[in-house]
């Protein structure tokens, strides 16, 4: 079918908006009506060429929608039903076997391959093959092809628009923090870095009751509203001691710490804040260049933890209703994040996103 979608032609380039053919779904694969798709890091990162995607593609891996029709295998959804799409994962290999789909041993060609798994193309362009199945799903257009391994279904009573995020950025904040550092109600944690990652996490820390969460970024404005999501203290690093300032929020350093950063001056402070045994994860896209160097006597010595974490941690298909339950509660006001920008200016999002002024861009494609 003709459908319209956002390309990304060049290294650094601007989206541009033109008809693509879409096939039809595949025994295992869901045709979704894409309602709004959010916009995030790893979209930048790929036009950026700092994963090997190749260009063109069509990008965007936060998708919400309507299912439109599902291939004869497919018994999760049915035409009619609202879904989120999120990362691809096989479901059969030892680590989606064990519940970590995150670190699905075919995580790389199923999200990043530019393709299906046997090297077939969902969208084309006057016979010319795109790049497509980002994340299994290219949602950048009016319609996208997912799996059924990676669309979530959602309640009927929750606005479709704003959905898209938890696929992928809410997710991995959230999760790290609920999925992977667990920690106890009444535990101390520093996030450095109040994107929509790290702010994802604030409020996730607010959930499992951690009395101390310290919002650590150079943002003045983003500090300030990190407060109104669950922050009890704030440092921005800019104009503060970041070493004099933790310690007098917590005289023997942190429980918990979490870098969205990917910054490896960052990461090192993430783990020097820590108090010992305390665990620091780290989720943030470092360029390919860069290592930390660090003490290993103070992993030693402290009994600390460094930890990757992607995606959260999370099996989407129960994550993500349980983030809409605490959302409708009003105890995860991860909408607060978002701002809503119509298909059309789609670059306009991007620059807002990297100025800093939109935390979480949400792209409105189609209608409910
Ligand atoms: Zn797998
Ligand atoms: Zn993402």
């Amino acid at each position: 079918m003709e459908i319209t979608v956002a390309i990304t032609k060049k290294k650094g380039g601007e989206f541009v908006l033109e008809k693509a053919e879409l096939d039809d779904p595949r025994s295992n694969e869901v045709l979704v009506k894409v309602v709004a798709t959010g916009m995030c890091h790893t979209d930048m990162a790929v036009r950026d060429q700092q994963m090997p995607t190749p260009l063109p593609v069509v990008l965007g891996h936060e998708g919400a929608g309507i299912v439109e029709a599902v291939g004869e295998d497919v018994t999760k959804v049915k035409p009619g039903d609202r879904v989120v799409m999120s990362f691809g994962s096989c479901g059969h290999c030892p680590n989606c076997q064990k519940g970590f789909p995150a670190y699905c041993y075919y995580i790389l060609p199923l999200n990043f391959g530019g393709s299906r798994p046997d090297g077939s193309h969902t969208l084309h362009q006057n016979g010319k093959a795109l790049s497509s199945c980002f994340f299994s799903q290219s949602s950048f257009g009016t319609y996208a092809l997912a799996t059924e391994r990676n669309v979530v279904k959602v309640p009927q009573d929750v606005p479709l628009e704003i959905l898209g995020p938890l696929g992928c950025g809410i997710q991995t904040g959230a999760g790290a923090v609920m999925n992977n550092l667990n920690p106890a109600a009444g535990s101390s944690i520093a996030v450095f870095g109040t994107g929509a990652v790290g702010l994802s996490a604030i409020m996730a820390a607010k959930v499992v009751g951690c009395t101390t969460i310290i919002a650590v970024d150079i943002n003045q404005e983003r500090l300030e509203f990190s407060k109104e999501l669950g922050a009890t203290h704030t440092i921005n690093s800019k104009n503060q001691d970041l070493g004099k300032s933790l310690a007098q929020i917590m005289e023997n350093g942190v429980e918990y710490a979490f870098d969205t950063t990917g910054n490896i001056q960052v990461i090192v402070s993430a783990l020097e804040s820590l108090a010992s045994k305390g665990v620091c994860g780290i989720v943030g896209v470092t360029p390919p260049d860069k290592f930390v160097q660090l003490d290993p006597n103070l992993l030693v010595g402290k009994g600390l933890t460094l930890r990757g974490i992607t995606e959260g941690d999370s099996i989407p298909d129960l994550f993500i209703p349980r983030l809409i339950a605490l959302y409708q509660q009003g105890k995860f006001p991860f909408d607060k994040l978002i701002k809503v920008y119509p298909f059309d200016q789609i670059n306009q999002a991007v620059e807002d996103s990297e100025k800093g002024v939109t935390v979480k861009p949400v792209i409105k494609i189609g209608y409910q």
